[in-house]
């Protein structure tokens, strides 16, 4: 837009005293985001803090990084649990790694090792291990890969399945803010299965879950893998459940009526065509009728 089409729209603001609009412009320019996108990113800093820690593996002194508490805001959530952040999302900085020997888990298993899972590491990842450095702040890319290397860690410890499934269920969580789709369902499909083995053999609460919002959370994985036959199993017993919050039991009731929506869709559809081909097949067979008339 030339500069006296952007003084048209001030047009009789100067008698009010604006008699210098001839520069100002309704929406900021293309050029500026650059700036804005440094900006950004130093403010991203600020909410990050540094922790200094031991690997309980090699024994190195390391750092961790971290979202600042004061700084987490929640946007919204999904109905798997999944929570959108405002940036930086504490999920990115959750799997801890040490770069010295390759050790990770999630910052809330890091410190909990038996020998054995110290020698099991040492063995199977430390020894193959090449040191790496990070960037300050971690995209989806860096997340994902370190999570990766949490679950591979997990694996090589004889880990729960609990903290298996959810490092997977975040796994998937990462793919979907990616629009990854195929890899979303990959690892919520693994996510389900440790999370059905865990609901079996270990006592609640389950990666910080108690018995009825697993039982939900079995629920859901099922419904978005789309067995809605299981989904709606494990959706009933969240309602059976006497000791289940309302809050869960109203998912529970929501993904079930959303599975029957889906259902009566499909039959409406099956009915069309039915009818259609009814229709069709009456044309057909009514010539074949009208003689006797
Ligand atoms: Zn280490």
């Amino acid at each position: 837009m030339k500069a006296d089409e952007i003084n048209d729209l001030f047009e009789g603001l100067e008698d009010l005293g604006f008699d210098d609009l001839e520069n100002v412009s309704v929406y900021t320019k293309n050029t500026e985001e650059e700036p804005n996108k440094k900006v950004q990113e130093r403010q991203q800093t600020d909410f990050l803090y540094d922790r200094k820690i031991v690997c309980p593996v090699c024994n190195s002194n390391i750092t961790v990084r971290a979202v600042k508490s004061s700084s987490i805001r929640v946007v919204s959530r999904d109905s798997d649990f999944m929570i959108y952040y405002q940036d930086p999302s504490p999920m990115l900085y959750d799997s801890w790694v040490c770069v010295k020997c390759g050790y990770a888990a999630i910052s809330a298993q890091f410190n909990h090792l038996t020998s054995t899972q110290t020698r099991l590491i040492k063995e199977k990842i430390c020894s193959k291990w090449k040191p790496k450095a990070y960037e300050a702040i971690y995209d989806i890319d860096t997340a994902i890969e370190r999570y990766k290397l949490a679950l591979l860690n997990a694996i090589v410890k004889n880990a729960k399945s609990s903290e298996k499934a959810l490092i997977c269920l975040k796994l998937g969580w990462l793919s979907r803010l990616k629009n990854d789709n195929e890899n979303e369902n990959k690892f919520l499909q693994q996510a389900l299965e440790g999370f059905i083995q865990a609901f079996e053999k270990e006592s609640f609460p389950i990666a910080g879950l108690d018995e009825s919002s697993a039982t939900y959370l079995i629920g859901e994985l099922y419904r978005r893998l789309e067995d809605n036959t299981n989904a709606l199993l494990w959706f009933s017993r969240v309602l059976c459940n006497r000791n289940a919050k309302n809050k869960i039991k109203d998912m529970a009731r929501d993904q079930k009526y959303l599975i029957t929506q889906e259902r009566n869709e499909e039959k409406t559809d099956e009915q069309l065509t039915a009818d259609s081909t009814t229709i069709k097949k009456q044309g057909l067979f009514s010539g074949l009728f009208n003689w006797s008339k």
